[in-house]
């Protein structure tokens, strides 16, 4: 689409206000219901490699991936096949299966801190999980997390938590129990200073530190050089552990995630997003004597009626397979690049200032003329630009996230004619903001 004139949607409008009496705000996941851009959701159809379809026949490029997942493409037509050869055998098991085994293989042999794992239904789980296991492995109460950094909606993380919160307005959400955060500090993103100062003062208290190692959830904010590695040397002074949350990261800025790209092997790991392969999955893994703490290995309880799902686990393996071919991160990070430099030229010559980032398959684009380290300078950003930005795109067929803090994401499914058309796209739209 490159008029705007035949934007119509009416159907989502109708699903989306029969939405809002039946479920919360209209949605499963708050982010979902625009409320930060103004206007109504878009509500999907159909979705195939880079495009989705909406309910009135809208197309779409797609630089969402549903929130992450589909690195490869939606539907791919290697994960549909195999996941109809599963589907024969039934839906879920609840006991042990040979699927389970080959992606923990995989997951193994793909993430350097990982040595054992375990599966769980999504990223909140694998972070709420991870933290239990660095609690019950050091027998230390205190966390480290960082302002703007998202690991899910549990209690004791659901603080300063970026993203979804942060569109929000909600700092800390009503109903967390003050118990549940006393223990969790919080310090800027890219400050090793601060950092150093909570150490100083409870180093003896703190289980670890839990970080994105790229941040997605304040938007794409890359580590600083030297961060990741600072935060290595902190938590080995102390005895604590570091845990790198690679849910978003995992699989997409290297097939290893943050920790293969930076070389800095954390103690911890959680997954999620793409290791499901478009089904709901989480992990959490690291070295055997952490994980060996884990029920029934060890004492600390953690469990899942669909934990480990065939399904999940199929469309997992098939994903990293794909993730495995020679050429695919060389493939992503091309077009990534040709996406954000040309938006960055378009940017310019309109006179708009902005903060470009770029990892491999992941990339964000601030309105603001501040270089971007942390949440405190991704919220100089011009909001209600951003919202004319994202309405502009959507109505000529670019479907981007819906909020200025949350990255977006590139697949192998992205064509150079994808690209030159979202920049065609941008380049009209820049100039009428
Ligand atoms: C998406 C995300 C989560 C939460 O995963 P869910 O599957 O939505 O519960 C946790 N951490 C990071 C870094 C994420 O991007």
């Amino acid at each position: 689409m490159t008029s705007t004139t035949a934007f119509n949607t009416s159907q989502s409008e109708q699903i989306f206000s029969t939405a809002k009496q039946l479920m919360p705000g209209g949605v499963n996941s708050p982010v979902r219901a625009f409320n930060s851009v103004g206007g109504q959701p878009i509500v999907f159809d159909k979705v195939q490699g880079s495009h989705a379809w909406d309910i009135d026949g809208n197309e779409y490029i797609d630089y969402v991936g549903t929130w992450g997942p589909a690195i490869c493409g939606h539907a791919h037509p290697e994960v549909i096949q195999t996941l109809h050869e599963t589907l024969e055998k039934g839906t879920s098991f609840g006991t042990p299966s040979v699927q389970e085994n080959i992606l923990a293989e995989m997951v193994i042999n793909a993430v350097p801190s990982i040595e054992m794992v375990r599966f769980v239904n999504s990223g909140t789980e694998a972070c709420m999980s991870a933290l239990r296991m660095m609690r019950a492995y050091t027998g230390r109460d205190k966390i480290v997390k960082f302002q703007g950094n998202y690991h899910g909606h549990a209690d004791m993380l659901l603080v300063q938590a970026g993203s979804g919160v942060a569109t929000l307005g909600l700092p800390d959400s009503p109903g967390v129990p003050k118990s549940a955060t006393s223990s969790t500090l919080a310090a800027p993103y890219n400050d090793l200073e601060a950092v150093k100062k909570l150490f100083e003062e409870h180093g003896n208290d703190i289980a670890g530190i839990m970080v994105e190692p790229v941040v997605g959830n304040s938007g794409f904010i890359a580590p600083d050089a030297g961060f990741l590695e600072g935060l290595r040397e902190i938590t080995q002074e102390y005895g604590a552990l570091l845990a790198f949350d690679e849910v978003m990261t995992g699989f997409r800025i290297a097939y290893g995630g943050a920790q293969e790209k930076f070389g800095v092997t954390p103690d911890v790991t959680t997954l999620g997003k793409i290791i499901g392969g478009g089904l709901p999955v989480g992990a959490f893994g690291a070295r055997k004597d952490i994980m060996e703490m884990v029920a029934p290995a060890g004492p600390m309880y953690q469990s899942g009626t669909l934990s480990g799902n065939p399904l999940a686990m199929t469309a997992g393996i098939k994903t990293l397979e794909i993730l495995q071919r020679p050429g695919v991160y060389e493939q992503l990070d091309r077009m990534t690049k040709k996406l954000t430099n040309g938006l960055k030229e378009i940017a310019d010559k309109h006179g708009h200032a902005t903060h470009m980032g770029q990892i491999s398959a992941m990339f964000g684009v601030f309105f603001t003329d501040r270089s971007v380290h942390n949440f405190e300078d991704a919220k100089t950003s011009d909001l209600d630009k951003f919202a004319r930005y994202h309405r502009g795109m959507l109505e000529r067929g670019i479907y981007l996230a819906p909020a200025q803090f949350e990255a977006a994401f590139m697949s192998l499914a992205h064509t150079d004619e994808d690209i030159n058309k979202t920049l065609n796209a941008a380049d009209e739209v820049m100039a009428s903001l």
